[in-house]
């Protein structure tokens, strides 16, 4: 999806927008994955009219940002988007297959890591979660290159090419599944992919870089805004601190279970 936004009244961007206190103008808080500040925090004098965003927060993944979603008009500067094409966005994808009964344990195997038969192909690992409890299933992770066999393809065709490397590694025929399912993240538009990496080229500079604020007000968090902890959850969650203090010129924020705000 393609989203632009620019204020109906002024016809620019809510970062070019000088605020004016007193403007009646639609706020582009609404924006997918934006939050606006003023949006969230309505100024007592606005008096039920609208304002224009004075700060916007984008958290889009670096995939869908390489592929321009949202779009921003204006564009970001070139600085920021050679950042943005020269850090890589890696897959990741996860082929999970049910059985009626967990027939690898009889075997004695658990955990595997199997071995494409294509040399230049990453190892897939694929988890037994019998062994944690959760009944007869394995989950196949897919990496990078060898999610190209997974992309576009029925779920059949995907536990087929499980279900044979299975049968190569155990020297048996492996039994049909009774039920997959096959995760899409490089087909989710507003994901576009997994995890950010450095490739050459790169360098740790341009995470850092993805985290500074356009404008002063146009602010970015995720994973890929910041180079100490990058495509870890962990560090997409400090990167949304370190927006919230900013946004809120404090030096601490509190952080509240979701059901709090309910
Ligand atoms: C298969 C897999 C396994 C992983 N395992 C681990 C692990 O074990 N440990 C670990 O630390 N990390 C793991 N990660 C990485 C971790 O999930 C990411 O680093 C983390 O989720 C990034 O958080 P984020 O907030 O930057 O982006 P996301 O979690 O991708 O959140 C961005 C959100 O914004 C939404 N969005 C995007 N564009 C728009 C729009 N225009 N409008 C509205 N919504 C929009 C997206 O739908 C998404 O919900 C894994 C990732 C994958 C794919």
């Amino acid at each position: 999806m393609t989203t632009s936004g620019t204020c109906p009244r002024t016809g620019t961007a809510p970062w070019s927008t000088p605020w004016r206190p007193g403007w009646t103008c639609a706020t582009t808080g609404r924006w997918p994955g934006w939050t606006s500040r003023r949006e969230a925090w309505p100024s007592r004098r606005s008096r039920g009219r609208r304002r224009p965003a004075r700060t916007s927060w984008s958290r889009s993944p670096l995939g869908a940002l390489k592929n321009d979603v949202p779009r921003f008009v204006p564009p970001l500067p070139p600085e920021r988007t050679g950042a943005v094409h020269r850090l890589g966005f890696g897959r990741y994808e996860k082929v999970a297959l049910a059985f009626d009964e967990a027939f690898w344990r009889r075997a004695g195997w658990s955990h595997l890591v199997l071995f494409p038969p294509e040399a230049t192909e990453p190892a897939a690992w694929v988890f037994d979660l019998d062994a944690f409890g959760a009944g007869p299933v394995l989950v196949c992770h897919t990496f990078h290159s060898a999610t190209g066999h997974l992309a576009g393809a029925p779920p059949a065709a995907a536990a087929s090419r499980v279900t044979d490397m299975l049968s190569a590694a155990l020297g048996a025929p492996c039994p049909e599944p009774v039920a997959v399912a096959v995760t899409g993240w490089a087909e989710d538009p507003y994901t576009s992919g997994a995890y950010t990496h450095v490739p050459p080229g790169s360098s740790n500079a341009d995470p850092d870089l993805l985290g500074t604020p356009v404008a002063g007000r146009l602010l970015f968090a995720g994973e890929h805004t910041q180079s100490a902890r990058l495509g870890y959850a962990d560090g997409a969650m400090t990167s949304g601190v370190r927006e919230a203090k900013r946004l809120l010129g404090t030096s601490t924020v509190a952080l509240g279970r979701l059901t709090d705000r309910a």
